[in-house]
């Protein structure tokens, strides 16, 4: 269980190395190191505004309290604070894998022929949009879009093979499946059952039902930790790279609509609020992780299991939101339309600086 003595703070070396690509960021990694400590403490006081999620009763077992974060840049030291290292479920990040394997391995054409593109604005749980239109389901990031993902992906692969890809692309060979809560969701699954017999009444799964929700909830129920997240979300913000080896993990569009999807449907329906305030494509599950990705500068893993309404991580949001405000990791922003102070952006100045200018 976390306090608020971050024992388990790592700072793999204090380089003078900084900690993000030197044209955003021109913090040191000790330094950044600091800043994030600073904002897991200010996180915390989130968590007691936030429950774990007990729709699933082996999740309902979690310690609220836990928070941890890994930040990985592209150039420079991790930074691992806090429970960065305690495995927790995936959950609904794995629909960032599936996605990935999907478009990788059917195609682009086939994925978006079952799925759409847009965020819903429902729960992630949501039937109801599905059943009043004849619609897809509005993206692959929610369950009934996963689901229909699933479908496509069973004939092709086994899960298995994707216990593999995924090991490797968080370059983390301790993934496994975490049974109990596998179990424990299959027991508790009527809504996504619902969900999966809806899309193959419409035609969108065209597999064996109980088997695609069987594949769908091992995908959701592998063990992972922050640091297995901000290996992967390294991976997506270097263009699908591997930094270390080399090695391509899927290709420059795959990542590329990974991210997107992340920015505009990965935190169900308080996504575009997360853009606004965040703005860093991220994909949360229930089982309190969020996996980040600072486009070309950092992959980040969170995990803080206190949910807020919307199922994302309380603390991690909160955690994130600091982060992208005090390292500069906004995804719109740019060192040369802001190289002064951050407080010149406040609502006040603002406004004072747009009348001193006659445009208001
Ligand atoms: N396995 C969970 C479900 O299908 C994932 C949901 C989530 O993480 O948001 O309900």
């Amino acid at each position: 269980m976390a306090d608020n003595t971050n024992e388990k703070v790592l700072v793999t070396e204090t380089a003078a190395e900084p900690v993000i690509d030197k044209h955003y960021q021109l913090i040191e990694t000790k330094r950044a190191a600091e800043i994030i400590d600073k904002a897991m403490n200010l996180a915390r006081e989130e968590i007691p505004k936030g429950a774990v999620a007990t729709y699933i009763p082996e999740l309902g077992k979690m310690d609220p309290h836990q928070l941890g974060i890994c930040l990985y840049p592209l150039k420079g030291d991790k930074i691992c604070l806090g429970d960065y290292d305690t495995r927790f479920t995936i959950q609904s990040v794995s629909k960032v894998i599936m996605l990935i394997v999907a478009l990788e391995v059917c195609g682009l054409k086939a994925v978006f022929r079952k799925v759409g593109m847009e965020p819903s604005g429902e729960a992630f749980d949501s039937l109801v949009e599905l059943d009043v239109s004849n619609s897809k389901p509005y993206n692959p990031l929610i369950n009934s879009g996963a689901l229909a993902v699933c479908g496509l992906l069973l004939p092709e692969v086994s899960f298995q093979d994707m216990i593999r890809y995924t090991r490797n692309v968080c370059s983390d060979m301790d993934i496994e499946l975490n049974e109990s809560v596998f179990d424990s969701e299959m027991k508790t699954c009527s809504r996504n059952r619902s969900i999966a017999y809806l899309l193959e009444s419409k035609g969108i799964i065209t597999t064996d039902v109980e088997d695609t929700l069987r594949f769908y909830t091992k995908m959701c129920s592998m063990n992972v930790t922050a640091e297995s997240l901000a290996n992967l979300g390294k991976k997506l913000a270097n263009d699908g790279v591997c930094v270390v080896d080399g090695k391509r993990y899927m290709s420059s569009r795959t990542a590329r609509i990974a991210k997107t999807l992340m920015l505009t449907c990965g935190m169900y329906d308080g996504s575009g609020t997360f853009a606004i305030k965040v703005g860093i494509p991220t994909k949360s599950g229930v089982g309190g992780g969020l996996l980040s990705v600072s486009d070309k500068r950092a992959g980040i893993g969170v995990f803080g299991p206190a949910l807020d309404a919307q199922g994302n991580s309380i603390a991690g949001c909160k955690l994130l939101r600091e982060i992208s405000n005090k390292l500069r990791l906004n995804l719109f922003y740019d060192p040369e339309w802001d190289k002064e102070n951050a407080d010149e952006n406040s609502d006040e100045t603002v406004l004072k600086d747009m009348q001193a200018r006659s445009v208001m």
